[in-house]
């Protein structure tokens, strides 16, 4: 089994929809989601606030990189133009971790694929929707394993709190 934590963002069009879209497109795979929160962007550029949330989806058939090639499908059916780094977007699936067969989260720092996310650990908006589903999550930062509460609270109080819970993320 392969079993990936996907982080999903969206703040063009009808962002919960999009998020959504996620959830139908992946359905039969998905164990566990959050809810969406509305967050401040991330990286810099000025642009609406994102709906984001977490999705959790195991699956026996897909590898890690089966789950970045239906990542990049999904934000390909939302029509999703890269342009800015870190720009708006109608939708962005990222691979936050992803353990394989054997049960260990992959590592890797492949730039196709980096596992665990290498900006994961530093997201408000990834670690908070990710403990309301896993209060008890783990990632490997700079090679040692962190507790993903322990990691949220290194960050701003400002960065936390501009995280806010805002309804399921289906309709
Ligand atoms: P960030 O990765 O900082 O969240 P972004 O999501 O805006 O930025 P994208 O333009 O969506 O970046 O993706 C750029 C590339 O990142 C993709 O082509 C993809 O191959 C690569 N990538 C590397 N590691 C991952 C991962 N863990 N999950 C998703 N994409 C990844
Ligand atoms: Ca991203
Ligand atoms: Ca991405």
């Amino acid at each position: 089994m392969t079993r990936a934590v996907l982080s999903i963002g969206s703040n063009i069009g009808d962002s919960r929809a999009h998020l959504a879209s996620v959830l139908t497109g992946l359905a039969p795979h998905v164990v566990a989601v959050s809810s969406a929160y509305r967050t401040a962007p991330w990286g810099g550029v000025d642009q609406q606030d994102f709906l984001n949330a977490i999705v959790v989806v195991d699956d026996p058939a897909t590898d890690c990189r089966g789950w970045l090639g239906r990542a990049q499908q999904l934000e390909r059916d939302a029509e999703r133009v890269r342009d800015v780094r870190w720009g708006p977007r109608t939708l962005d699936v990222d691979i936050v971790v992803c353990r394989d067969a054997d049960g260990v989260d992959v590592r890797s720092d492949d730039p196709e694929l980096t596992l665990p996310h290498p900006r994961a650990h530093e997201r408000a908006f990834v670690l908070v929707p990710w403990l309301e589903v896993e209060p008890d999550a783990e990632l490997v930062v700079d090679g040692r394993a962190v507790r993903v509460d322990a990691a949220l609270a290194l960050l701003d109080a400002d960065e936390r709190d501009g995280v806010r819970a805002d309804g399921p993320v289906g309709t």
